[in-house]
């Protein structure tokens, strides 16, 4: 496993995207309110870093503490008696396939069936909230050449996507996840409106 930090340019990046409230703290009861039981979680696959996106989500949900010894049972059943579900949409890049002219090689391109994918999973499991959910640093984006901002930016490309094809705009949550080998992990609501935003803090 590689370990990646943020260079002093990103890490002061995204301190000041913070400031701005474009990167916003992920809280926890106001993550609940949008999606109450859960959603359908469209993340990057990445055997490495899914797992600890995933588990980070699903604790910091059910108040369990980073640290706090719990077992599996108990963690069921918490998830059990506050009916989470999280659906899985988990293709490496996660929100960046759904975009269509994500500068890839055409054979990995998959915007249309992740699409269709998306909407039958919400349609299965009854569960209009969808979280889009782009990590750094994701192999993926490595692939396409895309520096921080972008990948922040794209996220709200992805969501704009999963609007025009049918999901309500209020259902569908951009989170941005920071992991720094499961040493630093962060969550934020992205805020931006424009890709001009987030491009003023990027010096
Ligand atoms: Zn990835």
């Amino acid at each position: 496993m590689s370990v990646k930090k943020l260079t002093v340019k990103e890490q002061s990046f995204i301190e000041r995207l913070r400031k701005n409230g474009i990167l916003e703290d992920l809280d926890p009861q106001k993550l609940r309110q949008r999606c109450p039981n859960g959603a359908v979680v469209v993340y990057c696959g990445d055997g490495d870093r899914s797992p600890n996106f995933y588990l980070h989500l699903l604790f910091m949900l059910l108040h369990i503490q980073p640290d706090e010894p719990v077992t599996l049972r108990e963690i069921f059943s918490k998830i059990a008696k506050q009916s989470l579900c999280f659906h899985s949409q988990a293709y490496n890049g996660g929100p960046l396939r759904l975009i269509p002219d994500i500068p890839i090689p055409a054979e990995y391109k998959i915007h249309g069936f992740l699409q269709r994918g998306l909407a039958l999973s919400s349609k299965m499991k009854k569960q209009p909230s969808v979280i889009l959910s782009n990590h750094y640093h994701c192999g993926l984006g490595e692939l396409a050449n895309l520096i921080l901002p972008e990948q922040i930016w794209l996220i709200k490309v992805a969501k704009e996507k999963v609007v025009a094809y049918g999901h309500k705009p209020e259902n569908v949550i951009p989170l941005f996840h920071l992991d720094e080998n499961g040493e630093k992990m962060r969550t934020y609501f992205v805020n931006a409106e424009t890709r001009e935003e987030i491009y003023a803090h990027w010096e």
